[in-house]
């Protein structure tokens, strides 16, 4: 989920022309840019670069679109990187911005972010066996183009409860971690 406490300071002011609408990730079903106040501008900027890949979960059923229309609310404060819902991948922040997703500012900085749709509820909130092979293959396109190397859970494969008091990304999803970095390394040749 997407609990957002400090955004840090925005280092807008020096708008670089239109942005591009154009996805990070070829995988992207469809790039639905977020409101501009729910994320900050140039990550270089923050002094921040990748290092990790966080994992949220939605506490809902949600559509790419659904979840893009979240982000482009006025007002919300918060957004991702990136949806995952069934076969579908919505990207909604530039891998370059910063995301509010984490509900810690140096994890923001640090973090390309995805949020997964549930399949179902409360108390298990489980995930699609498809929706959770498209975040494996989303997950090591990630690592692959920014060079993260061989995923560890827990280093460079890190979820929300790390950084917020929150049950996000919850329990089914929490336990699939380890699977999820296995066969994203599988598909990345380590
Ligand atoms: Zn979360």
């Amino acid at each position: 989920m997407f609990t957002i406490l400090e955004p840090g300071t925005s280092s807008d002011g020096s708008d670089s022309g239109a942005d591009s609408d154009t996805p990070d990730s070829k995988l992207v079903t469809k790039f639905i840019p977020a409101y501009k106040d729910n994320y900050t501008k140039s990550r270089k900027a923050q002094g921040g670069t990748i290092s990790e890949i966080t994992i949220h979960h939605c506490a809902s059923i949600l559509t790419i679109e659904a979840l893009g229309a979240l982000w482009q609310r006025e007002g919300r404060k918060g957004s991702s990187h990136y949806g995952v819902s069934e076969t579908n991948i919505g990207q909604y922040v530039h891998e370059r911005d910063v995301a509010w997703t984490n509900g810690n500012w140096e994890a923001n900085c640090r973090a390309v972010t995805i949020e997964t749709s549930n399949g179902g509820g409360a108390p298990e909130w489980p995930v699609s066996d498809t929706t959770f092979q498209t975040l494996v293959t989303l997950v090591a396109d990630i690592a692959r183009r920014n060079g993260l190397g061989k995923l560890v859970k827990g280093k460079n494969l890190t979820w929300h409860s790390m950084y917020a008091a929150t049950a996000c990304p919850g329990p089914y999803l929490s336990g699939k971690l380890q699977e999820l970095v296995d066969k994203a390394n599988t598909i990345n040749g380590f």
